[in-house]
């Protein structure tokens, strides 16, 4: 699904360059669902940009979903991004003047999807993440946890061929962030592809395997033995 070989990206300040990811490699299977730990500055962000075609790397390769997005232009990169990548921040990034509805036909309207299929689409995108009553709310009239959800409904939209999560429980209580992880481990179940970033163990055991960065490598690769399984009326057991 998702292969990453000798990715590398400094960044310029003044006159010295700063090297953030020194030779990065990864592959990720379809339906996997992947936690990056590491401390900050480690490049954790960096990498999800690359992966989400939101930045370009110095050097290395990148493949997603049988397309070499390392040799696309700039046009074909944008398109890669709105039709392959789902994209949850930790500061949820919703339109504040919009309803949850209109966030969620966003990316729809970039894609030229007629109006009523983008209501019908997104409706049942909200539906999917429990959202269905508050369809016609702001995000200032959501709870956090529901705010990401609203972003979680938004990525998935355009059935994306992968979901990726930069920190997206580092805004939320422990209660909203155990909902939120309850959400992700459905979309697992579902067959969702998913990497998500957290600095949080109790928040990474909830993937299957957790990868983690040191300064601009991966230094560990490790499945999770014993995964904890959020369920969203915030009781938590371990399989
Ligand atoms: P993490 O997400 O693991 O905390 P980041 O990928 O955000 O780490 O950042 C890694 C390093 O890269 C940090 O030291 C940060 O200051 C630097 N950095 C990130 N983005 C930029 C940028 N656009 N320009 C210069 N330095 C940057
Ligand atoms: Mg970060």
């Amino acid at each position: 699904m998702l292969n990453v070989e000798g990715l590398t990206k400094s960044y310029q300040t003044g006159d010295s360059v700063l090297p953030i990811l020194r030779g990065v490699n990864l592959s990720v299977e379809q339906g996997e669902f992947v936690a990056i730990m590491g401390p900050s500055g480690s490049g954790k962000s960096t990498f999800m940009n690359m992966l989400g075609c939101l930045d370009r790397p110095d050097q290395g390769t990148y493949r997603l979903d049988g397309v070499e997005v390392s040799k696309l232009g700039d046009k074909q990169l944008a398109r890669v991004r709105n039709e392959k990548i789902g994209f949850v921040f930790q500061s949820f990034n919703l339109l504040a003047r919009s309803t949850a509805l209109h966030n969620v036909e966003l990316p729809m309207m970039y894609a030229g999807v007629s109006r009523s299929n983008r209501r019908k689409r997104a409706s049942e995108a909200l539906e999917r993440v429990g959202l269905a009553q508050r369809m016609f709310h702001k995000p200032t009239q959501l709870s956090g946890g529901q705010k990401q959800r609203v972003a979680i409904a938004r990525a998935l939209v355009n059935k994306p061929a992968i979901l990726l999560a930069d920190e997206p429980t580092g805004n939320l209580d422990s209660r909203s962030g155990t909902e939120i992880m309850a959400m992700f481990q459905e979309l697992h179940e579902q067959g969702v592809t998913i990497i998500l970033v957290t600095h949080e163990l109790d928040i990474a055991q909830h993937a299957e395997r957790i990868v983690t960065f040191k300064d601009g490598v991966i230094i560990r690769d490790e499945r999770v033995e014993n995964r904890l399984i959020a369920v969203p009326s915030d009781e938590v057991i371990v399989t």
